[in-house]
């Protein structure tokens, strides 16, 4: 029977619940433990997929196709396991099945209620993931304790336990010790209040980790043990971390994945090699590197969460520290004259959709081919390399996507024959992973250093198949198409150091310790287009 761990948040948003439950996740694995996790939402919607990034941050897509929320990002990076649709359940989804079992008139003519019937559905998502071949899973629950919509979740948390077995389930509860200035103190009050919120649920956390700017003291530690009556080894203090990779060597010399193995009886050390040896490979990766991220939603970068993270593991690979320059891509013409796209080593154009600042992002691919800077083009990105090629190369000046100009005369990126009749739009996109094939001797197929790869998509427009041989005989190679020809999956242009898009969202699949091929190569790329750049400058100024 797998064990259970149950991650709470209180005093505060945003406290890295989801990067504590992975760190704890990945110690976990790291003593031979195999670790499964989930989120539960408290939104209503039923998925991820209608909630604009401003709300919540990027969406995370799963090999299944599930859109889900960015937390299954760090969980996929963090315990190296690649998770589906069913590791995120929203209120939103559980009424839905409740309501349908409803209908169906499954509850034989009694009431339904919050308890016993939304609890239950609940407690069925928790236990679907807990298969034979777990030992355990790390369930966060969403939002703060204290909030409404947090209720059913707690309850069914409280319930789980009496269950599962006292020794099979852990309460880590996740607070803040703000630290008060004009005292100069730590503050442990309000962690006490979430603890006494969280008891009059019924749950006694058996693990507080506190989030602080500085390290907690001893004394702190006891009074927040006496007070919130935890065991004084299972106050975690997890400070300010220089990045978010310290964190599981952080929380384990705390004493975390200790406290939480004695607890929950489970034997067996722990073998940090390989995470401090990636750690110290994070702390060597001092050579600057300047990416622009060219994006529409630049203000919440939580947006590109996945694209920021694989452009730093693909920088630890080569010792650099990616600087990444954050460019509305509204403003890129401007931008064209103020100089800063010169002072670039390297591109990213990614996903998105919708016309706004579309034509920004056809005029940095433009200037990213004509200056030979590195540039990789995701989902999106790929569609506008595509239009700026057949308006500035092919000479197709109204070039567009039928997405953004739906009377062109060429549309280059359409939709799929067999969607355009559709109005639904909620059901015709490509979700989830897909096979394709490429093409030997390619700059993408070299990165890759194989010919069939697998990559997870979100998107409805393609590339327009009859203008292919209109694009290859002007020096566009089509590096890689699905299996059965018909959709394009990669491009690249033939006279570039480094001019890639790709249909896909390769950034869902990067690793802290296993960069993802195009970004590793995209880096190395950036790394010596810098040293021409700045060999350049000094030259000049000599
Ligand atoms: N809007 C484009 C499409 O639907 C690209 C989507 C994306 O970048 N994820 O095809």
């Amino acid at each position: 029977m797998p064990k259970h761990i149950f991650v709470t948040g209180g005093v505060a948003s945003s406290l890295g619940k989801g990067l504590t439950a992975s760190s704890l996740g990945r110690l976990l694995k790291m003593r031979g433990l195999r670790v499964t996790m989930q989120n539960l939402e408290t939104y209503i919607n039923v998925d991820r997929g209608n909630i604009n990034p401003f709300e919540h941050g990027e969406f995370f897509v799963t090999d299944d196709g599930g859109e889900t929320d960015l937390d299954l990002g760090h969980y996929e990076r963090f315990i190296d396991e690649n998770l589906t649709r069913s590791s995120n359940a929203t209120t939103g989804s559980i009424y839905q099945a409740v309501l349908a079992a409803e209908r169906r008139g499954d509850y034989l003519g009694k009431t339904v209620q919050v308890i016993p019937h939304i609890t239950d559905e609940i407690k069925r998502r928790i236990r679907r993931i807990a298969t034979e071949d777990t030992d355990v899973v790390i369930t966060e629950v969403g939002g703060t304790v204290g909030d409404i919509e947090i209720l059913p979740f707690l309850e069914a948390i409280r319930q789980f336990r009496n269950e599962a077995g006292r020794d099979n389930v852990c309460y880590l509860h996740v607070t803040l010790v703000p630290f008060i200035g004009p005292s100069g103190e730590q503050k442990t009050k309000p962690t006490q209040h979430s603890v006494t919120e969280l008891r009059s649920r019924g749950i006694q956390p058996d693990v507080i980790v506190c989030r602080s700017e500085e390290p907690l003291s001893d004394g702190l530690k006891r009074k927040i043990s006496n007070m919130c009556d935890v065991d004084m080894r299972a106050v975690i203090n997890a400070a300010d971390a220089r990045n978010i990779y310290e964190l599981p060597l952080i929380l384990h010399e705390e004493g975390l994945d200790g406290f939480v193995c004695d607890l929950l009886r489970i034997e067996g050390e722990v073998d940090l090699t390989s995470w401090e040896s990636l750690v110290a490979q994070v702390d060597a990766s001092t050579r600057p590197v300047r990416i622009g991220l060219i994006g529409k939603y630049v203000e919440l970068q939580d947006a590109y969460l996945s694209v920021v993270e694989s452009l730093k593991h693909a920088g630890f690979h080569h010792s650099a520290k990616v600087e990444i320059d954050w460019i509305q891509a509204e403003d890129v013409e401007g931008l064209l004259a103020s100089g800063r796209l010169d002072a670039l080593d390297g591109m990213v154009i990614p996903g998105g959709f919708g016309p706004r600042g579309i034509e920004g992002k056809i005029a940095a691919a433009a200037y990213a081919r004509e200056n030979k800077i590195p540039c990789l083009g995701l989902c999106l990105g790929m569609q506008v390399m595509t239009i700026e090629y057949a308006r500035h190369v092919l000479g197709l000046s109204d070039a567009n996507s039928t997405e953004f100009e739906p009377s062109t005369t060429n549309p280059v990126i359409d939709l799929m024959t067999d969607q355009r009749d559709v109005t639904d739009k909620g059901g015709t996109m490509r979700l989830g992973a897909y096979y394709a094939v490429l093409q030997p001797g390619t700059k993408v197929a070299e990165a890759y250093g194989e010919t069939v790869v697998s990559e997870r998509h979100r998107h409805r427009y393609e590339f327009n198949y009859n203008y292919r041989s209109r694009f290859e005989d002007a020096g566009f190679v089509c590096s890689g198409t699905s299996p059965d020809k018909r959709l394009v999956e990669f491009v690249e242009a033939k006279d570039h150091p480094f001019w890639i898009g790709t249909q896909a969202h390769p950034e869902f699949k990067s690793r802290p310790d296993r960069p993802h091929p195009l970004f590793r190569e995209l880096i190395s790329a950036s790394l010596a287009h810098r040293e021409v750049r700045t060999g350049a400058t000094t030259a000049q100024k000599s």
